[in-house]
């Protein structure tokens, strides 16, 4: 029988390479519903290549090109993030979450709620309700996979029968496209140099994340959501080759490392297979032309965003949810050009000395908690930080 699976954000970049992945194997998937913010030209194009049942925009204005795009195909078209929503809740076998930003929490939680397996590529959930996501899918009997590089290389990697037997979490970062930079270089980096990544080929918002290292510190409180070990045992380490997408390390010494190329089809071929594989378009790794892995200490004074997040994993409550919220507006100022690359980290860690609520139990207190951090960070970019 064929696989059912839905796609939320079908038109990004970790759309794009699912899409890839499963239109090569049409005969073992079956494509349900795809969504989009509002490309719709390249959403319906999806949607007709694949057969797909649905295809939705979040965005309600673009629903009118959307249908008259798909008119006489068959394809259902709706609009609206509760159509978005609706979409995710119908009960496939496999979802892809790859929405970018908070923006992806409701249907994240939707496809939960619909059972089957949710691998989350969208992060920012995790970091800004993980718990309240995890709970979810224990009570609707759905299994989370991750298919972020790194939590995917670990889930490989990790005995879940016995994680007391787990010492170390190493999750590897690039360290971006300014790693070896100083601080003064950095001030003056334009959108174009930040999303410019020398390894992966990602949405802008990550790969500006990458480049201040704000996603190795969100992937940090990622990984003590989806892993049962303690924050200490958690650690980054700069490999710029990213060759090795991260590594469990056992009480014994023995360090368990998953390799690869740094192409997102292979994490995401993991999870749409699991529990069994499938075959992708990869090359083989060349380890000969490779000949060398570099591993550096991560540099928390000119990448203040891992201390920040680091911070905010230690304290745990409301300040995950600050943080996010708060360089997601950052993240946006700058690619709009009104703040410079240094300001990103320094409007979150502004945003976090000025607002300390009490831990979220519920969605809702987790959307409030995010309002209110936009609000705050939105002012900040516009007084202009310090
Ligand atoms: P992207 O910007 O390329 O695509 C985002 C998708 O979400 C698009 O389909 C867009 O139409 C949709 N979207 C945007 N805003 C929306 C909204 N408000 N409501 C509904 N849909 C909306 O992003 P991406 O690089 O594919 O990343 C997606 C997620 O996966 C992010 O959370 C990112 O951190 C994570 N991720 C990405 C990569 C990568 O290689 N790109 C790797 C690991 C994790
Ligand atoms: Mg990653």
């Amino acid at each position: 029988m064929r696989r059912s699976v839905t796609i939320l954000g079908a038109t990004g970049s970790v759309g794009g390479s699912t899409l890839d992945l499963i239109e090569r194997e049409p005969e073992r998937f079956e494509v349900i519903a795809l969504t989009a913010n509002c490309d719709v030209e390249k959403l319906a194009a999806a949607a007709i290549r694949t057969g797909a049942r649905h295809a939705v925009v979040a965005d309600e204005s673009c629903l009118p090109a959307l249908r008259a795009r798909l008119a006489g195909t068959g394809i259902a078209a709706a609009g609206g993030p509760r159509a978005v929503c609706e979409a995710a809740r119908m009960g496939v076998d496999w979802t892809m979450a790859a929405i970018v930003g908070l923006a992806g929490l409701g249907s994240a939680m939707a496809a939960i709620e619909g059972g089957g397996t949710v691998v989350l590529a969208n992060k920012e959930p995790l970091v800004s309700a993980g718990d309240l996501v995890t709970a979810a899918a224990r009570r609707h009997g759905a299994t989370i996979l991750p298919a972020d590089s790194e939590h995917n290389a670990i889930y490989q990697c990790f005995d879940f029968a016995r994680p007391e037997r787990v010492r170390r979490i190493i999750l590897t970062a690039s360290g971006g496209p300014f790693r070896d930079w100083d601080v003064a270089a950095m001030r003056g980096v334009t959108p174009a140099q930040a999303c410019a990544h020398p390894n992966w080929s990602m949405g802008a918002k990550i790969s500006v994340d990458s480049a201040t290292m704000m996603n190795k510190g969100l992937e940090l409180i990622e990984a003590a959501r989806l892993f049962p070990v303690a924050n200490e045992a958690l650690e980054i380490l700069v490999h710029r080759q990213s060759v090795i997408h991260s590594m469990v390390e056992y009480v014994d010494g023995s360090v368990l490392a998953q390799m690869g190329p740094s192409d997102m089809r292979v994490p995401i071929a993991h999870t749409l297979a699991w529990p069994d594989r499938m075959a992708t378009p990869m090359p083989p790794l060349d380890f000969v032309a490779m000949a060398r892995l570099d591993f550096a200490a991560p540099d928390a004074v000119r990448f203040p965003a891992l201390r920040l997040a680091r911070e905010a994993l230690e304290a745990g409550g409301a300040r995950p949810a600050i943080l996010n919220a708060a360089n997601e507006v950052a993240v946006a100022a700058f690619l709009a050009g009104r703040l410079n690359f240094l300001e990103i980290a320094a409007i979150s860690a502004d945003t976090l000395d000025r607002y300390d609520p009490v831990a979220p139990e519920s969605l809702e207190a987790v959307w409030a908690i995010d309002a209110e951090a936009r609000r705050i960070a939105g002012e900040r970019v516009k007084d202009g930080v310090a």
